[in-house]
């Protein structure tokens, strides 16, 4: 897998464009009275961007090289600032002006796992800092190193600890190697017949060990779980040796240790391998489109399909502002879709729909035909009684094809100097409105606050059987009287306390990092953290160990 830009999401050859979707420019003008036509302020040369030498003294260097070969120790300096930090709007936004921090001094690639124990081995007896890196897809601050940190800083890759070992079909498990990478892992298992089912919107790029040291979850986790229900075990390379944990259904051996990996964002030590969930390849898949009248009865109509235990594959809803962001972003209407879209009018006005109001909704099946096809009534009659409709497949399979693609949306922005990120939790069924509200309203009084034109929206990703996650959008120019992250602050600042102070936990699916760990203790209280650090503390006494993450 190659790199990704250092300085945004993904591939140098793909690139956001609102040019073939005539509605964006005139939503984007309104909603954040920014004129996406007008030329931008792109990032900096890699070649004006300084780069501080690298701090690794020989008998590091040469340990290292020992335990991984001497072609997969890097001090390059591309390398190093790739390493340097992850994909959150403040790395995006410090690295496109040539603030790269403090980098790694040097990147490893071992090709097994005893050269992991050999790289965490030489580090350790050198003091020396080890910050394994999967993707570099985390958006909340789990990669970068503290600015002050002066020891040497190790950054241990992956990527080539990228096989499929084993598949266990009769017990439905397959042993894979942590550094895969979404697509490659589904190719692997695809060649046998099986699926992982775990699909987050950064699949390209991301890996199954940095799905499980951050408890990843991806769009269709509803039917497969999130990356902590569908891991069975784990093999992570630790300053006492290497932690092996069993492959069972279930188990009383508490507290559980396969639980203390899952979200340990590297603090523990270093997945190596880890024995996960496979399902045959589903006969059908589809993905169906609904509009609801509005956001109380979409919420509701979410909260009846988790109680009725239809279980789909995808249960998605967005409120109004993302309903009309989404319509804003299709491309030119066919004469067909013309057609259809005047039947569909009529059949918003025949319900009383308003389209100031309504609610997108993606439900996804999969399974044998009949599974799909009673799913579908369930779903349909769920969707009817809370006084929506059905739009068909189309629209559906357009969310499929683009959802790889549309996180390229936020390099565009900054790109004319908008500042977009995202913020997600979840709640149980009961506090939902009210949490919904409660972030609306201070987001928006955020954004009066600093005097700027913001827009917040927001869908409802997964669906449990006690509640849903919350999944929210912001998007702003910043007002050129203070720093422009001082103003993201104030903003994302707003939303995080809004999630704690309503019962909603600091982050469904993104992790703590540094990003959200100021929430931590009114999430979990002032005993939850001190275990958590008397783990840490116990497990690398000399915090070696990505320091500064979670707590
Ligand atoms: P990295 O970013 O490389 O690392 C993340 C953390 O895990 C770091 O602390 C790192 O040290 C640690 N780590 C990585 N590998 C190992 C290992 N083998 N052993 C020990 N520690 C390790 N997340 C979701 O869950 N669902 C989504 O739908 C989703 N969509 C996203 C969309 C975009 C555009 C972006 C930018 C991010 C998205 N994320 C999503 C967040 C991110 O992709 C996840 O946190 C992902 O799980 C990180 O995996 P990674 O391989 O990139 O890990």
């Amino acid at each position: 897998m190659d790199a990704m830009k250092w300085w945004g999401w993904g591939r140098e050859d793909v690139a956001f464009t609102h040019e073939d979707k005539p509605g964006l420019r005139p939503f984007i003008q309104r909603a954040l009275d920014v004129d996406v036509a007008q030329p931008g302020e792109p990032p900096v040369p890699f070649s004006t961007v300084d780069v501080p030498e690298p701090k690794v003294d020989a008998t590091l260097l040469a340990a290292l090289r020992a335990a991984a070969g001497v072609d997969h120790v890097s001090v390059d300096p591309h390398d190093r600032v790739v390493h340097a930090r992850g994909k959150a709007l403040r790395d995006l936004v410090r690295h496109r002006t040539g603030d790269v921090g403090r980098v790694p001094d040097v990147v490893v690639r071992p090709g097994d796992e005893a050269a992991v124990a050999g790289i965490l081995r030489a580090a350790l007896d050198a003091d020396a800092v080890v910050i394994p890196f999967g993707g570099g897809t985390n958006i909340s601050g789990s990669l970068e190193a503290p600015a002050v940190e002066e020891r040497t800083i190790v950054s241990l890759d992956l990527g080539r600890l990228d096989r499929l070992l084993e598949i266990d079909a009769e017990s439905r498990l397959a042993r894979v190697q942590a550094g895969v990478f979404g697509p490659h892992l589904e190719e692997q298992l695809h060649a046998h017949g099986w699926t992982a089912g775990h699909f987050p919107d950064s699949f390209t790029h991301s890996t199954l060990g940095g799905w499980i040291a951050t408890r990843s979850s991806g769009m269709q986790s509803d039917k497969y779980g999130d990356v902590a229900d569908l891991t069975r075990a784990v093999r992570v390379v630790t300053p006492a040796g290497t932690l092996v944990t069993r492959p069972v259904p279930s188990t009383s051996t508490g507290p559980s240790v396969r639980e203390m990996v899952l979200g340990s964002e590297g603090r523990l030590g270093i997945i190596t391998e880890a024995t996960i969930h496979v399902h045959a390849l589903p006969a059908q898949r589809v993905i169906l489109g609904y509009l609801l009248p509005d956001w109380p009865r979409a919420l509701e109509a979410m909260r009846a399909l988790a109680e009725a235990e239809v279980t789909p594959s995808v249960t998605r809803v967005s409120d109004a502002p993302e309903t009309q962001f989404s319509f804003a972003t299709r491309k030119a209407p066919t004469a067909f879709d013309q057609v259809k879209s005047r039947a569909l009018q009529l059949a918003l006005r025949r319900l009383g729909i308003d389209a100031e109001q309504m609610c997108l909704s993606f439900v996804g099946y999969e399974g044998s035909e009949e599974r799909v096809a009673a799913q579908r009534r369930a779903v349909g009659r769920i969707v009817k009684e809370h006084g929506g409709l059905c739009i068909g497949a189309s629209p559906g399979e357009l969310y499929d094809q683009k959802k790889f693609d549309t996180p390229y949306i936020r390099d565009f922005l900054l790109d004319r100097g908008t500042l977009a990120d995202v913020s997600e939790t979840s709640a149980p069924w009961g506090a939902l409105p009210r949490l919904y509200d409660n972030v609306m309203a201070d987001a928006r009084a955020a954004f009066a606050r600093l005097g700027i034109t913001g827009y917040i929206m927001c869908h409802l990703s997964h669906s449990y059987h006690s509640g849903a996650c919350l999944y929210f959008t912001f998007a702003f120019k910043p007002s050129g009287a203070r720093e422009p992250l001082e103003e993201y602050d104030v903003v994302k600042g707003a939303i995080q306390q809004a999630f704690v102070d309503n019962g909603a936990t600091l982050s469904h699916h993104h992790a703590v990092g540094t990003e959200h760990a100021q929430w931590l203790e009114q999430d979990i209280s002032a005993p939850g953290v001190a275990m958590v650090r008397a783990l840490f503390d116990g497990v690398d006494p000399g915090g070696n160990l990505n320091p500064g993450k979670i707590v």
